[in-house]
Formats: C-alpha cells, structure tokens, sequence
C-alpha cells in the first residue's frame, strides 16, 4: 500500500542530491540548509564565514545530515572555479544550485559612492551570474552524460516588485537577478536545467535586524504585511524543497513571493464588513 507519508517522501526527497549552497551562513541560508540535509540532500555550504559554517556543518551532521564546508567569496572568480571543482571531485556532481549571498546598505540614492555601488553589485548580481555560469557548465556536462540536468535557486527580494526608500542599489541587483532568472530558464532547458527565483519578503534575519529593531520602520513594515508579523527564514522552506525536488520538474522561469501578503496590499484599511 502507498502511504501519504511514502508518496510526499517519494514526489519531495531529495535524497542523493548534492546542492551548492551560496550565503549558507545566514540567517536565511542556515534554515534552508538544514532542511534540504533534513529532505536528504548533501549540502555544501559555501560562505566566506568559517567558522560560522562549521557550527551549521556541526548541526546538520548531529542531525544525520550531510554537509561540507566550503570557504567561497563569490565576488572572487578563481575562488569560484576552484570551489565548484572540490565540490565536484567530493561528491561527483552538482543537482542544485541556491544563490542566496547577498547584502544590502540602506542609504538615498542620491548618497551612494561608487565602493558602495559596486560591492552591493559585486556580491548580488555578478556573483550571483559567475557563480551560476560554473555551476550550469557543471549541470550542463551531467545532462549530457545522464540526462539529468539541475535545479537553479535565486534568492530575490520583495524589492523585485515592491521598492522600499534607501534600497535602490540593491533593488536594482535583485531584479537583475530575476532577469537573469527568466534568462537562464529561457537559454539552459535544453540541457535540463531549470531555474527560478524565491522572493521572500520581510523576513527577520541578520541582514535585517536594523530595520525589525527601529520603530517607525517596524511598524511601517507591519504595515505592508497582511498576516501582521514578520517572515521567519523556516517560512522559506516549503518552497525551496519543492524547487530543488523533482515535484518541481516542470516549473522554470517562475518568481515565487513568500511575503505573508505584501504585494496583495498589506493591511487593509478602514473598511464596512459584517464578517
Ligand atoms: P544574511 O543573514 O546577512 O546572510 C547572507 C550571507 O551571505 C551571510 O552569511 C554573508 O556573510 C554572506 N555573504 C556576504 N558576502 C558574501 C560573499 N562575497 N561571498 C559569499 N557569501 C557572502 O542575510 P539574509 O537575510 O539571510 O539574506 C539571505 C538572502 O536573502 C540575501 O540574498 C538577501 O538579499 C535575501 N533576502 C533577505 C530578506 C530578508 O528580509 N532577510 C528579504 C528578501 C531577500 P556576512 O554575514 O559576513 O556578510
């Protein structure tokens, strides 16, 4: 008999799939990891925090999980070749990639210096494309061999879509990011390669204490959100699994908002209803 449990377990495991995880230190980063070692993956976890990615190692290894560490500065393009090579001769392949380093510096647009401008670039955007052009070459070889391509996870931002004041730089490298998105799904299909993009929205991490910690931005924020509370990194997880397992298989090219309703309005306002 095919149980619900064994059914979700065989459309969801990623059970001896190797993901290449970018930004695994982070706030988001380290709940995504440990759940896709929890799912079954191997995780290697890329960062440029070492010790920082020891301990996750240290909590998904205590878990049962499989992870390594990987020390990966993705502005760096040696680095980035040299660490998709050691994860390649670790495990023997490469089934998904998630882009998830990124940082932000919340200044006028008018304020920006260009050592400002380019590092938030750098990290966001050219890392993110440098970092998914080695991985694709990797998934592109496996294809060809096996058939079996990978899965590419962007991590977006509310700021695709929706701007907040002082995040001009960085709103700008996201939405670049779902460009490049929709550019990798369009040109790497042909090689099994699907790719999309999760766009949390405010999430408490953190990149984002400063503004969870301030009052009129916290408030402000609490605002835009129709569920009224701040997203959690384990809020993220569901979409993630389903994007790096093969219940995904025909999805690619697709921007996935996990905001608790902030691009749907927010907070109502004043309004006549007998509900
Ligand atoms: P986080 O806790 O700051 O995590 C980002 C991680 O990336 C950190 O470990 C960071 O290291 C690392 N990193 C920075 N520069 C790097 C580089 N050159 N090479 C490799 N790794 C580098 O932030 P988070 O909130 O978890 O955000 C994770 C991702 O989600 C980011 O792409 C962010 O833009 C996106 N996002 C977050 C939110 C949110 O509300 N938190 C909303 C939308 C999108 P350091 O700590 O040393 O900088």
């Amino acid at each position: 008999m095919i149980t619900a449990a064994s059914y979700l377990e065989k459309l969801f495991s990623l059970e001896g799939k190797v993901v290449l995880f970018t930004g695994a230190a982070g706030g988001i980063g380290s709940a995504l990891c440990k759940a896709l070692a929890q799912a079954g993956a191997s995780v290697a976890l890329c960062d440029i925090n070492l010790s920082s990615l020891q301990a996750l190692q240290g909590e998904i290894v205590q878990a049962d999980g499989g992870a390594s560490v990987h020390l990966l500065d993705v502005t760096d393009k040696e680095n980035i070749s040299a660490c998709v090579e050691e994860i390649v001769r670790m495990y023997g392949h490469i089934d998904v990639l998630v882009n998830c380093a990124g940082i932000n510096k919340r200044i006028g647009l008018a304020d920006y210096d260009e050592q400002t401008y380019d590092r938030i670039m750098d990290i966001n955007l050219k890392g993110t494309f440098f970092v998914t052009q080695a991985v694709a070459r990797q998934m592109k070889e496996q294809f060809l061999r096996t058939g079996k391509g990978g899965s590419i996870i962007n991590i977006g931002s509310h700021n695709t879509g929706w701007v907040l004041g002082g995040c001009s730089v960085y709103a700008a490298t996201k939405s670049g990011v779902y460009a490049l998105t929709k550019s990798e799904s369009v040109e790497w299909a042909k090689y099994g390669i699907r790719s999309n993009c999760i766009s949390p929205g405010h999430i408490q991490t953190p990149l984002t204490t400063v503004t969870w910690e301030h009052p009129t931005r916290s408030k402000y924020l609490l605002e835009h959100i129709a569920m009224n509370r701040p997203g959690y990194p384990e809020d993220i997880v569901g979409v993630c699994i389903l994007l790096a397992s093969d219940a995904s298989a025909y999805i690619t090219g697709c921007e996935y908002r996990v905001d608790g309703g902030c691009i749907s309005g927010g907070q109502p306002w004043e309004y006549d209803t007998d509900f």
